[in-house]
């Protein structure tokens, strides 16, 4: 049998919109669900006279996950016949932006979620703008709640009227915008018999019609060196491929200390009991150590590609931050700024704009506010190497730390700046 598709999905919207009964529901209606599992719950809710609400399916998943009594500890599924699917973050979470920003949730395709009775809130915009800001380019909105608004046509329509005018303004086209009812299961995976005047897809049809990203497998390769070990003689460079394969025999850069080598070898974990059995070559995604035919000095942070094709080396680039912080990024302020495996000192040199992502309302002010996105100019004291966001999704972000908190996200570009390796 072929291999199975995955497609990584987020679910994002307002709190009390709807999130987690749209994802109960999801895994109850494409039978993704353990045998049992929604019998126990149903059951649970009865002995305690309370309401079955779909939320605790999944916070009894989550706190399964959590004990590590399921076996994959790391995400959580459902299957169409057309692929599978994992949910990349639980919705609700407190960290949920952070994670976003941070890429701990970078996900393929989105569902954002409105509640019927409420309509267009601050986080409706604020996360389709994020959405947008990191990339995701498919998304299916879900106005839901459509029993507690009589299945209205009307009601419907103004709402996907205002979020389309607001995606637009932005620049994004959502996919579809999908009447639902999480909790009566209306167009979830099955046609409601309540919206005849609906003609579109179900949100299962809706993801199912996304696309697999373009393989990271296919773009430039981008190692970038999380630890050096030191064993015998031997100097095992460890990280994981974020783009790219790499082959015994390759000649790598590291940047941005500019050394050249040869790949000696490629080390996996455990180690195969019989040496023949190392690999010659690996891609994005796999956790690797590698030899080298040379004894360089590399550090942790530095950044391996062919020499054929490497990342940019600056000192100052154009960045789109998403500020989370408490107190507002400030110009002329110095932060810690993590990129890859690497850091550095940033100072901000530039602040040129500042947007409110609810209701896009720009400014120029020496400060971007907690919520606010800033186009700014940041300066490093020593040489770094990176990607143009367009270019590279993984490599070409970074996070900015203020005191012990991550404060702020960013994506990068290098427009107007060159790149000094090529000076
Ligand atoms: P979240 O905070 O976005 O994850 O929202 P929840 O899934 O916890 O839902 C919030 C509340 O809305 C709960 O009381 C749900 O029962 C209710 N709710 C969710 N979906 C629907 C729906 O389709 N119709 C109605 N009437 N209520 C819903």
């Amino acid at each position: 049998a072929a291999a199975r598709q995955l497609l990584r999905i987020v679910i994002v919207g307002h709190v009390d919109h709807g999130k987690s009964t749209l994802v109960g529901r999801l895994f109850h209606d494409t039978g993704s669900l353990p045998d049992g599992k929604f019998e126990a719950i149903r059951k649970m809710c009865e002995r305690r006279g309370m309401p079955f609400e779909w939320a605790f399916l999944m916070d009894a998943m989550q706190a399964e996950r959590d004990q590590g009594i399921t076996i994959d500890t790391a995400q959580i599924w459902f299957k169409t016949e057309k692929r599978d699917y994992t949910i990349i973050d639980a919705p609700g979470h407190k960290e949920f932006l952070k994670n976003m920003i941070t890429g701990a949730a970078q996900s393929d395709a989105a569902v954002l979620v409105i509640d019927a009775t409420e309509g267009v809130q601050e986080q409706s915009r604020r996360h389709g703008y994020l959405l947008h800001l990191l990339g995701v380019r498919q998304i299916a909105v879900a106005v839901n709640k459509m029993d507690a608004v009589g299945y209205r046509e009307d009601v419907f329509t103004k709402i996907e009227a205002e979020y389309r005018d607001y995606l637009a303004s932005i620049g994004v086209t959502p996919t579809f915008v999908v009447p639902v009812s999480a909790r009566e299961g209306d167009n979830i995976a099955t046609r409601s018999q309540a919206m005849e005047w609906y003609d579109g897809p179900t949100v299962v049809g809706a993801l199912d019609s996304f696309q697999l990203p373009a393989t990271s497998v296919d773009r430039p390769l981008r190692f970038p060196i999380q630890d050096v070990y030191k064993f015998d003689d031997r100097r095992i460079l460890a990280g994981r491929i974020e783009s790219g394969r790499l082959h015994v025999g390759d000649e790598l850069m590291f940047s941005p200390s500019n050394n050249t080598a040869r790949v000696k070898s490629i080390e996996v974990w455990p180690e195969p009991s019989d040496s023949d059995a190392r690999p010659n070559t690996v891609g994005a995604g796999q956790c690797i150590g590698i030899t080298l035919d040379d004894q360089l000095f590399v550090e942790r942070g530095e950044m391996a590609s062919h020499t054929t094709n490497p990342p940019v080396e600056t000192e100052v680039f154009r960045a789109k931050l998403f500020w989370l912080g408490r107190k507002p990024l400030e110009k002329g302020k110095i932060y810690k700024m993590k990129i890859g495996t690497g850091e550095a000192q940033v100072t901000v040199q530039e602040i040129e704009h500042v947007l409110d992502t609810t209701d896009l309302s720009s400014s120029t002010t020496s400060k971007v506010e907690r919520n606010q996105v800033g186009e700014v100019v940041l300066r490093s004291r020593r040489m770094l190497a990176l990607d143009e966001h367009t270019r590279n999704g993984r490599t070409g972000r970074f996070v900015l730390i203020d005191g012990y908190d991550i404060a702020g996200g960013g994506i990068i570009s290098m427009e107007g700046y060159a790149d000094q390796r090529q000076l």
